[in-house]
């Protein structure tokens, strides 16, 4: 009997398992073999008996969980195909965090892509998300519905340096997710012709420092010098976002209270968190890339794995196009989960 995709990939309370190749994809539960597309939180969890996955995300996980987060580990090249038990897999670029990517499995001519999270959106800090033709494309929703539409990231930026040139007796305290978020925000402030240092919480460091030691151009970060909080005015801060309702962000400068993240759309979610600045930047696709990579990818079928599911099924169903959703439970935004327990304590 022909192989289907379903014979490729099923679901389990685990996660997304490959019988056939014997491992899970992401899972949120300990298993004996697990690829991770990414160092988030929710997809990357420590416990494992043996992690496959690119080079740069096993150094955050090490970064996050401490050395001994899996019994064995083994770093993949991008784009390279190997066998594991019956089925090829090999990862392509997500776009999404340094080291991101796609995994593709491969088995009787049947091509499934897990693309993880994912975005299409300008980002210095790592490379950028890479098509591959399938005929099962499992993807996210987390922005899944027409009203998500990004702005530039480069016209958000522009809104806080404009803030900054506007009050300069002020210090602008930034929330922004310790892995990913923070380090292209400095990128981006860098490549808007920004040039003086960037301060940051110490939760940032580690992964700032990670990033910067893989070749990414930061420009001038330092940490916030201790007690010297109320020397800041005029000065950008970079704060993981549970910072920001401690007593920490209200001790600088009269500070301005920005928030980077594609929920900013949402007024909202903006006024719950006292945010004066909301940035929308996101490091997920929106509705529009989101469509487009579907129509792209040029799939039979598309698995929903969480997010605005039944919305984007809708969309693919009316477009011809068979999907369904998989209602995966542990994966969220770490936009929401907040930081890693390595860094809770930082
Ligand atoms: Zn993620
Ligand atoms: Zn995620």
């Amino acid at each position: 009997m022909p192989l289907t995709c379903t014979d490729i990939l099923a679901q389990t309370p685990q996660g997304l398992y490959c019988a056939l190749g014997d491992f899970h994809i992401d899972p949120i539960r300990p298993v004996p073999r697990a690829l991770i597309t990414h160092g988030h939180s929710d997809h990357a969890r420590a416990g494992h008996g043996s992690v496959l996955a690119t080079r740069e995300t096993l150094r955050i996980m090490a970064a996050r969980y401490g050395e001994e987060f899996a019994a064995t580990t083994q770093a993949v090249r991008l784009r390279e195909a190997m066998r594991i038990g019956e089925v090829s897999i090999r990862f392509a670029p997500a776009g999404h965090v340094l080291g991101s990517a796609q995994v593709v499995v491969e088995a009787g001519g049947c091509r499934v892509v897990i693309s993880g999270d994912y975005k299409r959106a300008e980002d210095p800090t790592c490379l950028p998300f890479e098509l591959v033709p399938c005929d099962v494309f499992i993807t996210e929703a987390t922005f899944g519905l027409p009203v998500f539409r990004h702005p530039d990231v480069r016209a958000e930026v522009r809104k806080l340096l404009d803030s900054v040139a506007l009050f300069p007796e002020r210090t602008h305290v930034v929330g922004a997710y310790a892995l990913g978020k923070a380090q292209r925000l400095m990128a981006l402030i860098r490549a808007e012709g920004y040039h003086e240092p960037i301060y940051i919480h110490g939760a940032l460091e580690r992964l700032t420092e990670l990033y910067r030691s893989e070749g990414i151009d930061l420009g001038d970060i330092r940490k916030v010098p201790l007690g010297k909080r109320e020397t800041l005015p005029g000065s950008i801060v970079l704060c993981p976002p549970s910072a920001m309702q401690e007593v920490w962000s209200r001790r600088f400068a009269d500070p301005v209270t920005a928030f980077a993240s594609g929920w900013m759309r949402v007024r909202a979610r903006a006024r719950q968190r006292g945010v004066e600045l909301p940035l929308v930047v996101s490091d997920h696709v929106d509705w529009e890339d989101l469509c487009t990579t579907i129509i792209e990818t040029g799939a039979g079928e598309v698995w929903v794995t969480h997010g605005q599911e039944d919305a984007l099924v809708h969309w693919c169903v009316t477009n011809g196009i068979p999907a369904k959703p998989l209602h995966m439970l542990g994966y969220g935004d770490e936009e929401e989960a907040g930081l890693a327990p390595a860094e809770s304590a930082a």
